[in-house]
Order: C-alpha cells, then sequence, then structure tokens
C-alpha cells in the first residue's frame, strides 16, 4: 500500500487496513480483509482492503 506523500497524517507510515478504516469509521468486520484474488472493478465493499482503496487520499 502507498500512502500519499505529504499527508500530515499517514505520510510514508505503513499502517494496517483496520488500523486506517476504524479510524475513520469505515471498518467493516463482517467483510474480509482484502479479496484472494483481484477485486471486481465494480465492488465496492467486497472486503475492507477495497474500502480503504477507495478513499480519495488513497486513490492512485
Ligand atoms: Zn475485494
Amino acid at each position: 500500500m502507498i500512502f500519499v506523500t505529504g499527508h500530515h497524517q499517514y505520510a510514508n507510515e505503513p499502517k494496517g487496513i483496520k488500523a486506517v478504516l476504524t479510524e475513520r469509521g469505515l471498518y467493516q468486520p463482517q467483510l474480509r480483509g482484502k479479496c484472494e484474488n483481484k477485486c471486481n472493478v465494480d465492488a465496492t465493499n467486497c472486503c475492507n482492503k477495497r474500502i480503504l482503496e477507495l478513499q480519495e487520499d488513497f486513490r492512485e
């Protein structure tokens, strides 16, 4: 996972997906951490990794 350089809080700081999502109130305990294969491009909540990727500051 790549963190946006310059982000005041997470810049270059490896942090667990669960920790980040929990901080944002987005963590979905009923979902898996990440899909075994690539996420479906249309999926928005297939896994917690996907939810994180869809956050604006985590988009490439
Ligand atoms: Zn997924």
